[in-house]
């Protein structure tokens, strides 16, 4: 029998296109959580659409392009600057990325967003609409239709609109916020509508779907039941489909000679002191600058470790034409400069920052060597690095310190410490507490999470969703 057909639909495709002529094209191939997760479910024959991050403005590279993509099994949305501009980084990075992640809007932007608001919305439903059209011309009848995260939340409707026996699937890769902050989204209720329009609708935890369930009650009057919401005698299945990484990537990439080599150096350039770590992005969200200055409180408190711990910050750059992200960036100068000035000796300094990221092998090796990491957010939807740092810590068995506010909490709070990121007090003492734990404890902790991360990997996350899609529909049909 033929596989079953799985089209993937996400606003950007796994490949990034750089133009090389004026009908050729290079790509490039980019692993991220979503391709190791969907390379994983064999049982399907997947397909990729979305937009290839280059504005394409000629039908000569457009067909190129798509010719070339068609080879990778993906089919590109071609997106104008402007709708570029308006929906992505307006609506979708500028109003639902802060509004998701709880954070509000820098006073002197709030009046100018209030402002675009309409044009913008307008773009975002439209980007939406060109996805959908794109769909249709792959769509075969029996496909499963998977949209991804808070770029395609009008999506849903805009396929079913179409073809109601369409089997489509939904999952935000953020927070879903409470549903006092989503209700102060003027399309609060246009997205919700959309996003129900759905078969199926995931989130990474069960208190982001319970948040989504009582917006969809309290905003539009519907009805909430354990399994979803329901809108006259329909229902759209709610439900928590934790995602994981695909572990066994990392733990063999950490038997490969040029990693021990990199894990060799790393450990005597750091001889005799304990590593932590820290793996951000240089987002609002990753609570980077909170994370150094409880770092620096206790360096403050406990003199005798001064010498004998040392901070490597990785800060990827992300969004750095925009002005908030540069203040930010200044900012945790300022406090690491700070810090290690007053910290510092001439021969060593307690904080390693580089705004610059690693790549996977350097990562895996780092992870490896890592006495504890680091991990803050503020909010964040689940936060990978911590589960790919225990992955790699199979001999070391070093400590996790995590942020209650990333959705990692959820599945490794057992093994982790978990803390408040604004608790500056209470982050210090963790540091304390982790950087003097005992071994057996340290491996106990370590064990529950290894577990953990090696048996709710990517892979199944994929295979679960898709699977509970294909129940879910079977479960409609059997009631009508
Ligand atoms: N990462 C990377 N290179 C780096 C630093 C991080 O490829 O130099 C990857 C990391 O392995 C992880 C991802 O970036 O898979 C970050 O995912 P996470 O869920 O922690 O946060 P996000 O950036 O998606 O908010």
């Amino acid at each position: 029998a033929s596989r079953e057909r799985l089209l993937v639909v996400a606003n950007r495709l796994p490949v990034s296109a750089v133009r090389r002529g004026v009908d050729s094209w290079h790509l490039e191939i980019s692993v991220g959580g979503l391709v190791s997760a969907l390379l994983g479910v064999k049982e399907f024959e997947t397909r990729w659409i979305g937009w290839a991050g280059v504005n394409v403005p000629d039908e000569i590279g457009q067909r190129a392009l798509i010719k070339a993509l068609a080879e990778k099994r993906c089919i590109p949305v071609f997106l104008d600057e402007e709708i570029v501009h308006q929906y992505y980084n307006g609506y979708c990075n500028n109003i639902l990325w802060p509004l998701f992640h709880y954070l509000g809007l820098p006073q002197e932007d709030r009046l100018a967003t209030t402002r675009s608001f309409q044009s913008q919305f307008d773009a975002y439903k439209k980007a939406n609409q060109m996805f959908a059209e794109v769909v249709k011309e792959h769509y075969v009848e029996g496909d499963v239709v998977w949209c991804h995260d808070y770029h395609l939340m009008f999506l849903p409707k805009c396929l079913k609109e179409r073809n109601r026996k369409m089997k489509v699937g939904w999952f935000l890769h953020t927070p879903f916020p409470s549903s006092e902050i989503h209700r102060t989204l003027p399309s609060r209720s246009d997205l919700l509508r959309s996003v129900l329009a759905a078969d199926l609708v995931g989130f990474h935890t069960y208190d982001y779907a319970r948040h989504f369930v009582s917006a969809c009650t309290r905003i539009l009057g519907l009805e909430g039941t354990p399994e979803g919401v329901e809108d006259q005698g329909r229902l759209t299945r709610v439900a928590a489909f934790p995602i994981g990484i695909d572990s066994d990537r990392f733990i063999r990439a950490l038997e490969l000679p040029q990693v021990q080599d990199h894990m060799k150096e790393l450990k005597e350039r750091f001889a005799g002191r304990k590593v932590m770590l820290g793996v951000d992005r240089l987002d609002m969200i990753k609570g980077i600058p909170q994370k150094i200055l409880a770092f620096e409180k206790f360096l403050e408190e406990n003199p005798n470790w001064r010498d004998k711990v040392v901070l490597l910050q990785i800060a990827v750059p992300t969004r750095t034409d925009v002005p908030e992200y540069q203040k930010l960036t200044s900012q945790v100068h300022e406090i690491v400069g700070r810090i290690n000035g007053r910290f510092g000796t001439l021969t060593a300094v307690p904080i390693h920052h580089l705004d610059r990221s690693l790549d996977f092998h350097a990562l895996c090796a780092l992870y490896a060597v890592t006495d504890v990491a680091l991990v803050t957010s503020l909010r964040d939807g689940m936060n990978l690095v911590s589960y790919e740092f225990v992955a790699c810590q199979a001999s070391k068995k070093g400590v996790l310190i995590l942020s209650e506010f990333a959705g990692a909490a959820q599945s490794l709070g057992a093994g982790a410490i978990l803390v408040n990121p604004w608790n500056v007090t209470e982050v210090a003492s963790s540091i304390g507490y982790a950087l003097n734990m005992p071994a057996d404890e340290r491996e106990k902790r370590h064990h529950h999470n290894f577990v953990h991360v090696t048996t709710h990997t990517s892979q199944e996350w994929a295979a679960t969703f898709v699977s509970e899609l294909n129940d879910t529909i079977v479960e409609a049909q059997l009631r009508t």
